[in-house]
């Protein structure tokens, strides 16, 4: 694993390359909790950063801080397996989500990824407003967006479906696939390049992860063949959210990636209720549910008779429908991905982060 497998290039090194001179080495964050970064640096294996009150100083938006993604320059400090962040290289592209009507916020969720793949499913829960919302999100970020309908063995119109999308898509590559029986899944690995970072967004359950539990396995069989004949070994690395795939490609796969796909979808909760929305802009509390709340604007309204009970009703019907999807899917992911880890690291050469 050396810094080109994760994406380094000549730019970044002259981007570097004054920081270079006072002591810093860059590193590419792989895993962000409450109080660590967890990079991997130029040299040597992973290890965990912290960013000290001097960076933390230069930070006006939380939008500023190291996400999964980020290149940094990091300080090491000395005898220890830790470091320190310094600043954070120019970021090409991101994904984040911003909440007009409110103090206009942004969050960035990940960053420098080059392809966005927007996954629909090809049953009923195919929805071509969401897959615009999903494009508008990965091009407002610079990222390329690549569109893939799933699970295209569950569907008899694909034709159809494939023309809909397509002329939602704007120009973006469209792909027909199936994790299931593989169908489109060599088109999607023509996507896959080493070094090169790709996300997956879209709605709980329309496959993503089975997708990249597709590509793994796809790409450890092609690997192993290839090792088969030159007797190479090849290192398979994994981290909590980010996934090196065998053929080099990286997935990022960060549970604000899963959270996204609930804003993007309840997003369209409001979409259909401008009226509440307005209003909501008015609540106390910033992620106000508009039910039991103190100062709620919407309750105000609802007691006013500005708002009436039946229109109330059915934004809460609506919300909560989400709200319970999200969560009984969530709770299946986690499983499902628990397990995926489990046998990648049963099966497969493993280097293992420290902490
Ligand atoms: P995620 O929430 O987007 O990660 O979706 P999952 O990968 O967990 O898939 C949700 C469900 O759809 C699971 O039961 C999968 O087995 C199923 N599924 C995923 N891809 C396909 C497919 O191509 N065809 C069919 N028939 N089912 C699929
Ligand atoms: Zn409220």
């Amino acid at each position: 694993m050396n810094l080109h497998t994760l994406g380094w290039d000549a730019t970044r090194e002259q981007e570097f390359a004054p920081l270079q001179s006072s002591g810093l080495e860059p590193a590419r964050v792989v895993t962000v909790d409450k109080h660590h970064f967890g990079v991997l640096p130029r040299s040597g294996d992973f290890l965990l950063a912290r960013a000290p009150g001097r960076f933390l100083h230069r930070v006006t938006r939380p939008a500023e801080l190291p996400k999964v993604g980020d290149w940094l320059a990091i300080r090491r400090v000395p005898g220890e397996e830790k470091a320190l962040v310094e600043c954070v290289l120019t970021r090409r592209t991101w994904l984040s989500r911003k909440e007009p009507g409110r103090e206009v916020e942004e969050q960035v969720l990940v960053t420098n990824v080059d392809v966005v793949f927007v996954v629909q499913s090809l049953d009923a829960a195919f929805n071509l407003r969401l897959l615009q919302r999903q494009l508008v999100m990965a091009r407002e970020g610079g990222a390329q967006p690549v569109v893939l309908l799933n699970k295209a063995d569950l569907c008899t119109e694909v034709e159809q479906r494939l023309a809909e999308a397509s002329g939602t898509a704007g120009g973006a590559p469209v792909l027909v696939v199936s994790a299931r029986t593989r169908r489109g899944i060599p088109q999607v690995r023509d996507w896959l390049k080493p070094a090169r970072t790709v996300v997956f967004i879209g709605a709980s359950g329309v496959g993503k992860s089975s997708l990249i539990n597709r590509l793994y396995g796809e790409e450890v069989q092609a690997t192993t063949e290839v090792r088969e004949s030159d007797s190479k070994g090849r290192h398979t690395t994994t981290w909590r959210e980010l996934i090196v795939l065998p053929g080099g490609a990286l997935v990022i796969d960060t549970p604000g990636m899963r959270e996204v796909h609930m804003w993007l979808a309840t997003e369209g909760v409001h979409e259909a209720f401008p009226d509440i929305e307005a209003l909501a802009t008015l609540c106390h509390f910033r992620d106000c549910s508009h039910s039991h709340e103190a100062r709620c604007a919407v309750k105000e309204a609802l007691a006013t008779g500005q708002l009436t009970r039946d229109r109330y009703e059915q934004f809460v019907k609506l919300q909560r429908e989400f709200a319970f999807l999200e969560q009984a899917q969530a709770q299946r992911n986690y499983s499902e991905r628990k397990r995926f880890m489990r046998v990648a690291h049963r099966s497969f050469n493993k280097q293992k982060p420290a902490g």
